[in-house]
């Protein structure tokens, strides 16, 4: 098994590709322009399997959640799960660089799509090329938000492959916290 495909390697890369993405300057407004922080964007609520959650609590007042078609940008999240507002960072700024993807989902609906971890990491390869500054990413989507989420209105301990991770996934939790945690403290954040 070649060191990509290892559990750990790859586990270990999502945290720093978080914490990387931390560093990100959100998209600066001109003076007396007043305007949302974040992009406007559907959520979409996918039905939790495990808990049954259906709920929503977006990060940002002028997101909707509809499950109507749209073309705006659509942010899938199970209806259990919680995002920070500093987890959405990199989507404001792709949108501000017009490198905007056009359909984002958080890691547990990765997951509940059949992604393996290697995959779920690809899927996050978008963030890459927005700190690098390359341009757009390659590839369709959907595109994966590069961040731990928590259970909606309980929990706050932070899940990085969301509220029901298989085991597997659940026992790396804590080297991908302590890898965050530590490439945060490189950075000088
Ligand atoms: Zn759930």
């Amino acid at each position: 098994m070649s060191p990509a495909e290892d559990p750990q390697a790859l586990t270990a890369r999502m945290a720093r590709r978080e914490a990387r993405v931390n560093r990100l300057i959100a998209p600066d407004q001109p003076p007396g322009v007043i305007r949302p922080p974040a992009p406007d964007l559907v959520v979409r609520v996918v039905t939790c399997p495990t808990c049954g959650g259906d709920g929503a609590d977006p990060p940002f007042e002028h997101w909707s959640v509809s499950r109507a078609e749209t073309t705006l940008p659509t942010l899938s999240i199970l209806g259990c799960e919680w995002l920070t507002p500093r987890a959405v960072l990199p989507l404001a700024v792709a949108a501000e660089r017009g490198a905007m993807p056009s359909a984002y989902r958080t890691r547990a609906v990765a997951l509940l799509d059949g992604c393996d971890l290697r995959a779920v990491d690809l899927s996050e390869r978008w963030a890459d090329a927005l700190v690098a500054d390359r341009g757009s990413p390659d590839g369709a989507g959907p595109w994966t938000l590069p961040a731990v989420t928590r259970v909606r209105g309980g929990g706050r301990h932070p899940m990085f492959a969301g509220p029901h991770p298989p085991a597997s996934l659940g026992a790396l939790n804590d080297l991908y916290l302590d890898v965050r945690l530590m490439a945060l403290a490189e950075e000088g954040i």
